[in-house]
């Protein structure tokens, strides 16, 4: 036996190295290994990739990826009774899964790996969505790693894909939608967890793309997103006011209404408006 075969089911990996899911770390474990198989194969071809996964817990994902041959997987776990379930798996798969005892929070793992670099994690919510936000503002676009596959509760997943004109479109949105193609690729009901959470969940895939679907300033238009989403009920002359005195002039010049609100225009709008305010 080798590779995947060779390691015990992932309920007994749970009882043999007493990984009781704690609340604080957010911990609902996948162990159905056909199902992190499948969300493995959510994240692309992976052979030719290196891929960094967070948050691998007892590694049911961390099989997945490497049985869907992962060329290296770089895995970050907070909790460190995780790591001999872990090097379990790195032993059946010599030489490609490195693991780091570390909050993916505090560190760039990044820098480990080879591109093409692929990211992949079910992370507890609030950590996914910090991270998210880190992984799509990069000092540099392109950044370093070709696609994001990541597990939220499904509420979140629907703020990353939405639309103009429906409540769940905001910042989130934007910031996805603008340098990424960004789809909901699963979804999964509580019982796929072990402890079930409250919510059901989805896996979002993003794939970064070489450039902006519309130019802007990053820094400007994250302020014009954020100032403008948060007052979303307002019009946009009152909600944008403090980023410039003329601001009617300059959504009249960028094609946007003054009297609009945030819910109702398209990147494309916002775009325009962030190169507008950058011209001065
Ligand atoms: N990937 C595993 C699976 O699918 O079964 C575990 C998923 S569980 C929802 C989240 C994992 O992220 C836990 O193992 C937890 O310890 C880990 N974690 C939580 N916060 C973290 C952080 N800031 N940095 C790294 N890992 C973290």
């Amino acid at each position: 036996m080798s590779g995947i075969d060779a390691l015990p089911p992932l309920r007994d990996v749970i009882t043999t190295h007493g990984l009781s899911a704690k609340k604080s770390l957010g911990q609902n474990f996948l162990l159905d290994l056909n199902l992190t198989a499948k969300i493995a194969r959510q994240a692309g071809d992976l052979s030719g990739s290196d891929v960094l996964e967070v948050g691998p817990g007892p590694g049911g994902l961390t099989r997945g990826l490497l049985a869907e041959g992962a060329r290296k997987v770089l895995a970050v776990e907070k909790d460190a009774r995780c790591l001999p379930a872990l090097a379990e798996i790195a032993a059946a798969y010599p030489g490609r899964l490195e693991v780091i005892n570390a909050d993916a929070l505090s560190l760039d793992p990044l820098a480990h790996l080879t591109p093409p670099i692929r990211i992949v994690a079910n992370l507890p919510y609030n950590v996914g969505t910090e991270l998210l936000v880190r992984w799509l503002t990069p000092p540099e676009w392109p950044p370093v790693w070709s696609s994001l596959t990541l597990m939220f509760q499904r509420e979140v997943a629907e703020r990353i894909v939405a639309r103009p004109g429906s409540k769940a479109y905001g910042r989130l949105a934007i910031l996805a939608q603008w340098r990424c193609e960004a789809r909901i690729v699963m979804q999964l009901p509580p019982e796929a967890f072990t402890p079930p959470p409250k919510v059901s969940s989805s896996v979002v895939h993003l794939t970064a793309l070489e450039t902006p679907k519309f130019e802007a300033d990053q820094k400007v238009l994250e302020r014009v997103v954020a100032a403008a989403f948060n007052q979303r009920r307002k019009m946009l002359r009152a909600a944008l006011k403090g980023l410039a005195p003329d601001i009617e002039d300059r959504l009249l010049a960028a094609g946007l209404k003054p009297t609009a609100r945030a819910e109702e225009i398209p990147l494309e709008g916002f775009c325009a408006l962030a190169r507008e305010l950058k011209r001065s």
